[in-house]
């Protein structure tokens, strides 16, 4: 018996030189972690035994309907372009139409060498697989665009990294595409202009099927990235290594590599360890999206008819991209405040309390939260300042209908702290997945209250305190 996937492959349908065809390396001993049934559900997956899970999502068996492929791609990485990188350690299964009829990509991640792999051994760790597993299913759940995790599978085989020997782990992710800013830029490196429009026309039919040109798809683009950013932004994520190969043209956040959420708040929080000058910081991330779409522009342009005529319209499209994330971030923050209409003060009331934040190193989650629960004071050790604004607040939301349930809708009781990440994976790591089971379930439901889960919603004491993250 084997598990049905209801594979429609359309990607696999583009010119050749769009992948390779690749089969993934088989593993030693697969173990199911754990699978999303209900995203299974959700796809029209039924379920199976988990051995039989096992082998399917560690690429041990090939289910039928799939065609495996590594995608081709290239990528801005920390501004430095590099026009070969591609699916290195990944490949698409194939894609299912899902019950509501969006087609969704199912690929596994940590499967093995491609023909991308460079110096790499084309496997994950557990960490990261459980880390990307753990964030990616909490932003969901807090409403922000990303790709799932449907499964995660031990592979009972080491793999060697700075830290020595580790476990292994496949994890299952799914993306509404893995399109990305650099498969644009692969194509416009090579002056394949012939690819180029099939990739415009391939995106544009599978995300924007409203777009009469290119033009009007990279105005859509910026609009959802302009949102994701803010989204995020709301959040206190902190995606760590925004390069352009992992941007997505459909809008959802991709790659959790040294991804974070920041404890208290400071604008210049960066966690990436490789991320030395903060390029890709927390207050960074609007600007970087600009940067990473003027790329994209630049890959489009060969495709318009009056290209200086293009250069011009998209230089100004881009120009105008981080005041598009600005006013998503402000429209956030008044939400985060309680505040659904828009006042001439409003933005000096968000403004002033980060500052106060900021001095104070309150915690970014729980004050925002302890707005509607009363405890945001509690959060500044010298609360006159806040006192004061929080008179203005008052004052403000007086003048709103619900700002109660707006806050409690918008900031989160709970988030995956960095602490909590590490040491599930310290767990995991000795063979306990207790700890990342209880995350899983915590997370995907962060606006209750979660009055059982004290210890997840405290912030880390100074030892707990984890400064940096890594790629994986
Ligand atoms: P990332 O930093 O995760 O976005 O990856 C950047 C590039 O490095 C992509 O082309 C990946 O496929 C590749 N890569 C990352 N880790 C590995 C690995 N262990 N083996 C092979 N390729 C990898
Ligand atoms: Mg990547
Ligand atoms: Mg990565």
């Amino acid at each position: 018996m084997t598990l049905h996937l209801p594979f429609d492959n359309s990607y696999a349908t583009l010119p050749q030189r769009f992948f390779t065809l690749q089969a993934p390396e088989p593993v030693g001993t697969p173990r199911l972690i754990r699978f999303n049934h209900a995203l299974a559900d959700e796809l029209g997956i039924d379920d199976g035994d988990p051995d039989m899970l096992a082998r399917i999502f560690s690429g041990n068996e090939t289910p039928e309907g799939a065609m495996p492929l590594a995608q081709a791609y290239a990528g801005h990485q920390f501004g430095g372009f590099s026009p070969q990188l591609g699916d290195g350690r990944a490949v698409l299964l194939g894609e299912v139409v899902d019950r509501a009829g969006h087609r969704r990509d199912i690929a596994l991640k940590g499967s093995g060498r491609t023909p991308y792999s460079r110096m790499g051994d084309g496997r994950a760790w557990l960490g990261p697989v459980l880390r990307e597993y753990v964030l990616s299913e909490a932003m969901h759940a807090m409403g922000i665009p990303t790709t799932r995790a449907l499964a995660a599978v031990a592979t009972g085989d080491p793999v060697y990294r700075e830290q020595g020997a580790l476990p292994g782990a496949v994890l299952t992710r799914v993306a509404a595409s893995h399109i990305r800013v650099g498969t644009f830029e692969f194509f416009a490196a090579r002056r394949d202009l012939e690819a180029l429009e099939a990739l415009f026309n391939y995106t544009r039919d599978r995300h924007y099927p409203d777009a009469a040109d290119p033009a009007e798809m990279l105005d859509a683009v910026i609009d959802r990235q302009a949102a994701l950013v803010a989204d995020w932004l709301a959040a206190g994520f902190i995606h760590g290594v925004m390069n352009t190969d992992n941007t997505t043209l459909s809008g959802e956040t991709i790659d959790y590599g040294p991804a974070a959420f920041m404890d208290a708040y400071h604008p210049v929080t960066v966690y990436s360890s490789i991320d030395r000058y903060g390029r890709y910081a927390y207050d960074q991330q609007g600007q970087i999206i600009a940067w990473n779409l003027a790329q994209l522009a630049s890959a489009l342009v060969p495709l318009m008819p009056d290209q200086d005529a293009a250069v011009t319209q998209f230089t100004q499209m881009i120009h105008s991209m981080p005041a598009r994330v600005e006013g998503e971030r402000r429209l956030r923050f008044r939400r985060k405040l309680g505040l659904a209409s828009h006042e001439g003060g409003d933005t000096a009331l968000i403004e002033d309390l980060l500052k106060l934040m900021q001095d104070h190193g309150a915690d970014f989650t729980n004050t925002f939260r302890g707005l509607a629960d009363g405890t945001a004071r509690d959060q500044f050790a010298d609360p006159s300042g806040f006192d004061a604004w929080a008179t203005r607040w008052q004052d403000r939301i007086a003048r709103e209908d619900d700002p109660q349930g707006l806050m409690r809708a918008t900031n989160p009781a709970i988030i995956p702290r960095n602490h909590r990440v590490e040491q599930m994976i310290q767990s995991a790591t000795r063979g306990d997945f207790a700890p990342f089971e209880r995350l899983v379930e915590a997370l995907s439901h962060p606006f209750d209250d979660h009055v059982d889960d004290a210890d997840l919603k405290r912030p880390p004491e100074p030892h707990e305190e984890v400064k940096q993250t890594f790629c994986g």
